[in-house]
C-alpha cells in the first residue's frame, strides 16, 4: 500500500515486486490507467555537493493503482515499452514535467531551478512525432528549452538513424541530453563521439562502495577508478556530470574529491511530490 512519509516523500513498498502484476493483462491495464489519470510524476532533486542547493530535478513516474496502491516504474515501464504505451505515457510525463517546472520558475524565480530532466525510452525516440511533442510541450508550458534535460540510455541511443536525427534536432534547439546510467552499456566511449550529450550521469553501481577504504593510495583505489576516469573524461569533453545513487556523507566527500559537483540520491533527497519540491524551493529562496 501507499506510504506517505515526511515532507511529501512518496515510496512504494518493496514487497510489491513481481507477483502483483505478473498475471495481469498489463497492456490493457496500462491503457485503462492512462485514461483514468492514475499516473503521477514525482521529482527527485539534483543537489550541489558543495552547497547542498537544489540544482534541478528528475521526473520519475508512479502509478497509483486503485487496488494495488503505489506501483513503481520497474514494474510497468518494460510492459509499456513492449506495448508501445510508453509513447502516450511518456508524452504525459513530458507535458506534466514541463508544466510543473515552468510553474516553479514562475513562483520562485528564474534561479530556482536550472533544469528539469525526464527519462526517454528508445521507443519514444523512434516515434516520428517525438520532436514535435517536445516542442509543443515547451511552447504550451512556456518552459525555456535550456531548462529541459532529456535522459537517454546508451542502448536507446544506439538504435538507428531516426534516433540520431531526433537527438541532433533536439540538441540544436538547445535542449540538453544526458546519458543515463553511464558506464553500464557496452560502448559508452564511442557513443560520446557520436552523440550530442551535454551531461553524463554516472551510474549508481560506480558510486556504491566508493567510500570504502581499501588501504590503497588514492590513485590505486580500484573502487574509485571508474568514477575518477568518468569525471576526467567529462571534463576533457566539456560535459557536466551527475553522480547517481548517493547514499551517504562519506560518498559525497569522495565524489567531491573526484571532481563531482552535482549528485542525486537518497542521502541528498528522495523522490518527492511537487509540494515537497515547492517546500524546498521556498526554503532556499533568497530573501
Ligand atoms: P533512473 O532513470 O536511473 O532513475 C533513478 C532511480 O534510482 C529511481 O528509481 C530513483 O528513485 C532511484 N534512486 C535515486 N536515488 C537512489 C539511491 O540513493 N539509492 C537507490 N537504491 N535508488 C535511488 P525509480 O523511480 O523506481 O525508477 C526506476 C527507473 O524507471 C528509472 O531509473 C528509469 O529508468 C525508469 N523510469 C522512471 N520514470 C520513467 C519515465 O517517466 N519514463 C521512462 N521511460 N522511464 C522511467
Ligand atoms: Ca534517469
Ligand atoms: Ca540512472
Ligand atoms: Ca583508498
Amino acid at each position: 500500500a501507499k506510504q506517505r512519509g515526511k515532507a511529501g516523500f512518496v515510496r512504494y513498498a518493496d514487497g510489491m515486486r513481481e507477483p502483483v502484476l505478473a498475471h495481469m493483462q498489463l497492456g490493457g491495464e496500462l491503457r485503462r490507467a492512462l485514461e483514468n489519470d492514475e499516473f503521477r510524476v514525482v521529482y527527485q532533486p539534483l543537489i550541489g555537493l558543495d552547497d547542498n542547493r537544489l540544482i534541478g530535478v528528475e521526473a520519475l513516474v508512479r502509478w497509483h493503482h486503485p487496488t494495488r496502491g503505489l506501483v513503481g516504474p520497474a514494474e510497468f515501464i518494460p510492459a509499456a515499452e513492449r506495448t508501445g504505451l510508453i509513447v502516450p505515457l511518456g508524452r504525459f510525463v513530458l507535458r506534466e514535467t514541463c508544466r510543473q517546472a515552468a510553474a516553479w520558475l514562475a513562483e520562485f524565480g528564474p534561479d530556482a531551478l536550472q533544469e528539469a530532466g525526464l527519462n526517454v525510452s528508445a521507443r519514444q525516440l523512434h516515434d516520428p512525432d517525438f520532436v514535435s511533442d517536445v516542442t509543443t510541450a515547451l511552447a504550451d508550458s512556456g518552459l525555456p528549452c535550456e531548462r529541459l534535460v532529456l535522459e537517454v540510455t546508451e542502448s536507446a541511443v544506439l538504435r538507428g538513424q531516426q534516433v540520431s536525427r531526433a537527438l541532433y534536432e533536439l540538441d540544436r534547439m538547445g535542449i540538453r541530453l544526458a546519458l543515463d546510467d553511464f558506464g553500464t552499456g557496452e560502448s559508452s566511449l564511442s557513443l560520446l563521439r557520436a552523440f550530442p550529450a551535454a551531461i553524463i550521469k554516472l551510474d549508481k553501481s560506480f558510486v556504491d562502495g566508493i567510500e570504502i577504504d581499501d588501504g590503497q593510495p588514492a590513485a590505486a583505489d580500484a573502487r574509485q577508478a571508474v568514477a575518477r576516469a568518468v569525471s576526467q573524461l567529462a571534463q576533457a569533453l566539456g560535459l557536466a556530470t551527475v553522480a547517481e545513487g548517493v547514499e551517504s556523507a562519506e560518498q559525497v566527500a569522495v565524489l567531491r574529491e573526484l571532481g563531482y559537483t552535482v549528485g542525486q540520491g537518497f542521502y541528498l533527497a528522495e523522490p518527492m511530490t511537487p509540494d515537497g519540491v515547492s517546500r524546498l524551493l521556498a526554503c532556499q529562496r533568497p530573501v
